[in-house]
């Protein structure tokens, strides 16, 4: 059977309305879509961009059912909503990726079997049920380790670092300190990688996938810093890296945008860290650097439309924005000096508050060479490194003021 077309002018809901969900919005719009966007954050940059904001908790009952009413097609921008409203939305509209999907993702136990129980390369890791099997899980996996709660973290949160066995003490403790109902935690090997890459695989909804070419991420206090398009890896490793992310995606069996990451070691293998169900920040380049951004496909797998082309155009490096330095770019002789760099462009979530550790918005550096645009990265971080955004806890400054709309 053929799946049914939305055609432009149709309502495409997303829950979580970050910066993802305003990109999403962006390309929805530019395509003559209508935008509902369900986030509980009025301050949420994508409600600037919805012509539906829903702003209750998830679990409203009652915004479910106007959301529902509201929209012809769902997807998300976080796996940390509730499966349970996905699954709810999904006997009554198309909810891409699939709550299924959503069920395996945010639990990094469950990703982590299922990625091994389909055969995908993983590093080793170990499940701890309650604190008390710290001990036993380290015993099994050795040092260094990284223990991460099982659902919600992200962004290097909700993760432990245990370097040697001084550490296991402390870290029992504030386990035993953020015990909540159900609570799990996964015990990982802390894998020595050369790099880190990540690929992004657009599944269609007839099951064909396309991935856009492998590209090199580099990571500060669990918080991606740069990214490099393309890799620098080996041809053949690339090739494979993609081959894997797709077998990773293919297993899930969900039309959808996805990215896999994975750790590549000087020994030239290449472990999944995990899969994330939507576009992703290693994949913000694509809006400028590439035929079809990741936004894009993202509406186009929503409305069951032919996926877009995955070529990269020029090569690219992106570097965060993430706390307070997006002031360093932004205000005083910082701004000019970046519009200035030829292939230097800007992007700004409109978030109204800054604290430190939130992404605020990017540059992608475009070049003839990947390492033009790597050097003119470097040379942004370099500046924003004058003033470390771990310094900065708790700083709030309005950067933008609108208010959203209520359905
Ligand atoms: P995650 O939230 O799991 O994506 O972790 C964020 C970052 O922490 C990764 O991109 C890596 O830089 C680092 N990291 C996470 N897990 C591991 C691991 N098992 N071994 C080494 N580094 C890791």
């Amino acid at each position: 059977m053929k799946a049914q077309i939305l055609e432009p002018g149709a309502v495409l809901g997303v829950l979580g309305g970050g910066q993802l969900g305003a990109m999403f919005a962006g390309a929805a719009r530019r395509l003559g879509y209508r935008v509902a966007v369900w986030d509980p954050d009025r301050d949420a940059p994508a409600h600037q961009l919805a012509a539906y904001s829903f702003t209750a908790p998830f679990l409203d009952v009652e915004t479910r059912d106007r959301f529902s009413q509201t929209v012809h097609a769902v997807t998300y921008e976080w796996e940390n909503i509730p499966a349970d409203l996905c699954e709810w939305l999904e006997r009554r509209h198309p909810v891409r990726p699939s709550g299924f999907v959503l069920r395996i993702i945010q639990d990094r136990i469950q990703q982590k079997q299922f990625l091994e129980g389909h055969n995908l390369p993983v590093a080793p890791f170990a499940v701890i049920e309650s604190p008390d099997q710290l001990p036993e899980a380290i015993r099994s996996i050795g040092f260094p380790a990284l223990c991460k709660t099982a659902r919600s973290g992200y962004d290097g949160k909700g993760q432990w670092f245990i370097q040697d066995p001084s550490d296991v003490a402390q870290v029992s403790r504030e386990l035993y300190a953020c015990t909540r109902d159900g609570q799990r935690w996964i015990l990982e090997q802390a894998v020595t990688f050369e790099r880190e890459v990540s690929v992004l695989v657009v599944s269609g909804p007839n099951g064909n996938c396309r991935t856009y070419p492998p590209v090199d991420n580099r990571h500060e206090r669990g918080i991606l810093r740069l990214t490099l398009a393309p890799t620098s890896l080996p041809v053949e490793t690339a090739a494979n890296a993609s081959h894997l992310a797709v077998q990773a995606v293919s297993a899930l069996n969900s039309p959808g945008v996805f990215c896999v990451e994975f750790f590549h070691t000087a020994d030239g293998a290449l472990f999944i860290n995990e899969i994330a169900p939507r576009p992703h920040n290693s994949g913000h380049y694509t809006l400028d650097a590439c035929t079809v951004s990741q936004f894009e496909q993202q509406v186009r797998i929503l409305c069951g439309v032919m996926i877009g082309e995955v070529q990269l155009l020029r090569p690219a490096a992106m570097v965060n924005l993430i706390g307070n330095e997006v002031s360093a770019v932004t205000a005083g002789s910082g701004y000019s000096d970046l519009m200035a760099i030829p292939g230097a462009l800007l992007h700004l979530y409109g978030k109204r508050t800054i604290r430190a550790g939130r992404k605020m918005g990017h540059v992608t550096f475009l070049a003839e060479e990947r390492s033009a645009a790597e050097e003119r990265a470097l040379g942004l971080i370099k500046q924003l490194s004058e003033r470390p955004f771990s310094a900065l806890a708790g700083e709030h400054v309005p950067v933008q003021k609108t208010e959203p709309r209520d359905v």
